[in-house]
């Protein structure tokens, strides 16, 4: 068995891995050869030099010389990659076995921000067949899809467009689609955002890709795929993949915190201060980690969740879930562990009956009409306006790897489709 291991083949112009992927297994099958379940591996999303969702792919393959497989994959990659794309580095990697530095790599690849040389010293020490084009940079992904391994996994089935029909609008029915996600929601989600009016599952750009449906159980995705209606797709491929299991986050909930830039965290704390709504309507809040305190941040494309987290207030325990980009946490999920009590302070009541008014600063309170003066304001409770539990941003502002909320079966989940 031999795995095959592609990336960073397209660009923003045009083409796509995972198109790549398809065309490439079709024709490993018409030569004869035997393919297992394709992987769609997505790695680190804070990655630099991704064109859109840093994905690589691995497809197994029931084969022995790397060298004949390595010939046709060599010749898919060079007919279907943007190669004049500035950013577009291709890689090729094809191993006969997968070791445990490779599954490392894959979980690094993840996690961290990693150098080309490393997947280049990996692949000679370990005596991979590979090729890498330009400044080689898709061997860092090629590699960590051949090591990649899941604890959790999710399917995503992508229809292609025919070629002639790339860079021109899709034509998709809108009542099917949403049609389909009702029937077949929870086992599918991320189809539609109910709280944005949208459709999620398809691109915008002039890439292959006409669809993709995510979900836990194949048959529900084929159970989607058959209601919806659309210009005929070319070919349609079912991924296994990481997506949609918050691979990329590093637990940091009982750990030292030494957090990095470029890396995604869960991380425990109280809420450090009243959230801030500054110019373009992001959010922002500081968190006390105990050793330190960091920003966290809801940007404007999170939509509705900025209103969760505009209600927090100083004192509340809670779990973030993000990315940490010049020293602040951009937020993709919050666990709401106990909120605070909300108290404020009113003038008091005078004993005539009349509220008092403030005396002015430092001075207490002073009743009008009969004098009276008083130090000591009244304290009130107010009802939170929020319940405690776990809270994302919609499916519009989802990123590829974050587990959203309806996988987790958790009863204190808001999920927010
Ligand atoms: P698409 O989703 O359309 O396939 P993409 O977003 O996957 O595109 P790529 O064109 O694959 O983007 O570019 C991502 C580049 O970043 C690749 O060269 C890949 O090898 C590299 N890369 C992936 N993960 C990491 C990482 N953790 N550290 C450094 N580089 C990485």
């Amino acid at each position: 068995m031999l795995i095959v291991g592609i990336d960073d083949t397209d660009s923003e112009r045009g083409f796509c891995t995972t198109y790549l992927a398809a065309v490439l297994i079709e024709r490993l099958r018409a030569s004869g050869c035997q393919t297992g379940a394709p992987r769609l591996v997505r790695l680190n999303p804070c990655a630099r030099y991704k064109t859109r969702g840093n994905a690589a792919i691995a497809i197994p393959v029931e084969a022995e010389d790397p060298e004949e497989i390595g010939k046709l994959a060599l010749d898919t990659l060079l007919e279907l990659s943007d190669l004049s794309g500035r950013n577009t580095n291709p890689g090729l990697v094809i191993a006969d076995r997968v070791t445990a530095e490779m599954r490392r790599f894959y979980r690094r690849a993840v996690t961290e921000i990693l150098e080309i040389e490393e997947a280049k010293r990996i692949l000679s020490s370990e005596g991979i067949w590979h090729r890498g084009f330009k400044n080689q940079r898709g061997l860092i992904g090629a590699l960590a899809a051949v090591g990649s391994e899941f604890d959790d996994h999710t399917y995503e089935l992508i229809a292609y467009r025919r070629r002639g029909l790339w860079g021109t609008p899709r034509a998709l029915d809108e009542d099917s689609i949403w049609n389909a996600d009702r029937a077949t929601y929870p086992a599918t989600w991320d189809t539609v955002d109910y709280s944005n009016r949208r459709i999620v599952f398809s691109p915008h750009s002039p890439d292959p890709v006409l669809f993709g449906i995510r979900g836990d159980d194949p048959g529900a995705i084929r159970r989607a795929f058959s209601m919806i209606r659309s210009e005929a797709p070319e070919r349609c491929v079912m991924y296994v993949t990481n997506q949609g299991t918050d691979a990329h986050i590093i637990d940091m909930s009982d750990r030292d915190i030494l957090l990095h830039d470029d890396r995604s965290y869960r991380l425990r704390g109280s809420v450090a201060g009243e959230p801030r709504v500054i110019e373009g309507g992001h959010v922002f809040f500081p968190i006390d980690l105990g050793e330190r305190k960091i920003e966290c941040a809801a940007f404007e494309p999170t939509k509705c969740f900025r209103k969760i987290v505009r209600s927090l207030i100083p004192g509340d325990l809670i779990e973030v879930y993000g990315s940490m980009k010049s020293g602040t946490l951009n937020l993709e999920k919050i666990d709401i562990i106990s909120l605070e009590r909300q108290r404020r302070s009113r003038p008091p009541l005078c004993a005539c009956g009349r509220r008092m008014e403030s005396a002015g600063s430092g001075k207490g309170y002073r009743c009008r009409r009969c004098r009276t003066r008083s130090m000591e304001a009244e304290i009130v409770e107010h009802p939170r306006d929020i319940e405690e539990g776990l809270y994302e941003v919609p499916p519009s502002a989802r990123r590829h790897l974050a587990k959203p909320l309806v996988r987790t079966r958790n009863p204190r989940a808001h999920p927010s489709r």
